[in-house]
């Protein structure tokens, strides 16, 4: 049987929700973690007519892009679509979780289903962050430095890109004085003790600390384990937002505008000019990603796919680079594929079912 908690577990290994935005709200929103999953109803947002979808599916679970609460509620009277929202899945019985800004901030992530719908090669994060590595030193016997390592590595520890078990060892002589209320693995109290020992140095993200910092202590034979712990300024490739990648081959601007469009099961494109003739290198964020244009001009790209745009905001383009504004539900709504395709991979027990509700609140006269 598979609860909600093992549902969080298991997307919060793909979008840790450390690396959500300090304003979002991402996370187990409404339930109980211990409750067994019965379907699961995937999601752009959550509103109350996705909730009568769930109940109609069978399902006890949505999982959505989009945190139906953001800000806190005090009461719960129904008087706006939020309120009105939470009392249906509470009174059903219906879980809601939200994978957000997490989900937009990793490789596989929100940003790369965008990519892959429009065929980019040698996608990357296009802002990569900071402050999301550690560095851990340690001091360890010689003979026992393979088993820390290992057990390191089994939590995380010393991936980097597409290597992993990274470390960094050298050796030399460890000393110390344990006193009379040690209780050392090697030495006496009050003798002064020599030991090779390796030092190593592995890194690992961030949100990993509390339990590296239990399993290093836990593996290690010493009573106190000397060790290091620094957070990094290095930028983590795998963490940040925006994505950039190439067209196999380049195209027309006009044609791209096209294919775009097709691709992205667009209406209307709102553009700049077509300032260049031909369009290769992509940037794309999803939602509102106007943050990134300076990001998407550093790197070259030829053209900025996002959405939320405001008019002023277009001039910034400047002639240097085509900003696309696509439309924030448009630019989104296949993370709920994306969602469904990392879920029913994973659980065999239940079924995962896509949303038909079409929650855009924008709609287009054409
Ligand atoms: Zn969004």
């Amino acid at each position: 049987m598979i609860t909600i908690k093992d549902i969080s577990h298991f997307l919060e290994s793909i979008a840790p929700l450390s690396y959500q935005e300090p304003y979002d709200n991402a996370g187990l929103i409404v339930g109980e973690p211990s409750s067994v999953v019965t379907n699961i109803l995937v999601s752009l947002d959550c509103t109350e007519e996705v909730v009568e979808e769930a109940i109609a599916n069978n399902c006890n679970l949505i999982v959505a892009h989009h945190p139906i609460v953001f800000k806190g509620l005090k009461k719960f009277n129904g008087r706006n679509y939020v309120e009105r929202t939470v009392i249906k899945a509470i009174k059903n019985d219906i879980a809601i979780y939200a994978t957000h800004t997490n989900l937009d901030h990793v490789v596989g992530g929100v940003n790369f289903m965008i990519a892959e719908r429009l065929g980019l090669q040698h996608v990357r994060i296009l802002a990569p962050k900071k402050d999301v590595l550690m560095k851990l030193v340690f001091f360890v016997p010689v003979e026992n430095a393979s088993t820390v390592i290992e057990a390191l590595h089994r939590v995380g520890v010393g991936q980097i890109g597409n290597y992993d078990r990274c470390s960094f060892s050298v050796q030399g002589i460890g000393s110390f004085r344990p006193n009379e209320a040690a209780n050392p693995f090697i030495g006496k109290a009050n003798e002064v003790e020599q030991v090779n020992e390796s030092r190593v140095e592995v890194i690992f993200p961030a949100y990993l600390e509390a339990t590296v910092m239990r399993t290093l202590n836990d593996a290690h034979p010493y009573e106190e384990v000397a060790h290091y712990l620094t957070l990094l300024q290095n930028t983590n490739q795998e963490v940040g937002a925006g994505a950039i990648g190439l067209l196999n081959e380049a195209l027309p601007a006009e044609e791209f505008l096209r294919y775009l469009k097709e691709k992205m099961q667009l209406s209307v494109i709102r553009h700049t000019t077509l300032c260049s003739p031909m369009v290769q290198r992509v940037a794309v964020c999803g939602g509102a990603g106007g943050f990134l244009l300076n990001d998407a001009i550093r790197q070259n790209a030829d053209v900025f796919i996002t959405a939320d745009y405001k008019y002023h905001e277009f001039f910034d383009a400047d002639g240097r680079i085509l900003i696309c504004d696509i439309g924030h539900y448009e630019s989104e709504v296949f993370t709920k594929e994306l969602l469904q395709r990392y879920l029913s991979k994973k659980f065999a027990n239940f079924a995962t079912i896509l949303s038909e509700t079409i929650t855009n609140p924008v709609n287009y006269y054409v």
